[in-house]
């Protein structure tokens, strides 16, 4: 079952890369996927990890990257921020969404079992709990971000590759959806403040708990996605 799942994420993957980056080479020395794109018109390109200079020939119609140069003199920052700064959301962020799917599965299984009923009493208590993690992980990730940024300008020049675009839209795009979450958990409108679950009785309050997770589940998959290529720059393909 998870070689099945493992091949179809891979095939979702492919698709989007595809359309994303366009056409794509290997870096002859690390082998380090890069797209053609970002060359630009001089058709030369610095690769991110082992920082050869590239010029890609159009050879019938492939691209044949040819290494000209190494560029010595990449600054190396001593104290690595972003790195470091990455464990603070991607540590977090999934126990925020473990705490919000615990919620949702005891609100759906206090009608059918009444065991769990002492279980919820700490329902309000993970509520909250999810709200500091939320607030926490999405917060801090402004840092992640930013440290990011600051090392795109300093360490890659500022340089065009998509993997950098894909990094700062997907940033983005986390820093909205946790926002969003944050307000919804916050209101109280998806999970009572005072139960901390779902009021099952009340519909608005059921479909806000919907998309509260699904906004939650996209953030995951969001932050997943910024951490693996954020991987590949800095340990190859
Ligand atoms: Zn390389």
């Amino acid at each position: 079952m998870f070689a099945d799942l493992r091949r179809i994420t891979a095939k979702i993957a492919e698709r989007f890369k595809r359309r994303f980056y366009g056409r794509t080479f290997n870096c002859p020395v690390c082998h380090f996927e890069l797209a053609v794109v970002d060359a630009g018109s001089n058709r030369l390109l610095v690769c991110p990890v082992c920082g050869v200079v590239i010029d890609i020939e159009e050879v019938y119609g492939h691209a044949v990257p040819v290494v000209l140069e190494v560029e010595l003199y990449r600054p190396q920052p001593k104290a690595r921020i972003h790195p470091l700064a990455t464990h603070v959301p991607i540590g977090l962020y999934p126990f925020a969404v473990l705490g919000a799917v615990l919620l949702a599965a005891g609100s759906l299984a206090r009608p059918f079992l009444p065991a769990v009923e002492p279980l919820l009493a700490r329902a309000p208590m993970i509520a909250d709990a999810t709200l500091v993690l939320l607030v926490l992980s999405v917060g801090l990730s402004i840092l992640t971000f930013a440290s990011g940024l600051w090392d795109w300008n300093r360490r890659y020049r500022r340089r065009s590759y998509r993997q950098i675009r894909l990094k700062i839209a997907f940033s983005i795009l986390f820093l909205v959806l946790g926002g969003l979450a944050i307000a919804l958990h916050a209101s109280g409108a998806a999970f009572s403040p005072a139960s901390g679950l779902i009021d099952l009785g009340s519909p608005a309050s059921i479909v806000l708990a919907i998309v509260e997770l699904a906004l939650l589940s996209a953030g995951m998959a969001v932050i997943a996605t910024l951490g693996h290529v954020g991987g590949t720059l800095v340990f190859g393909k």
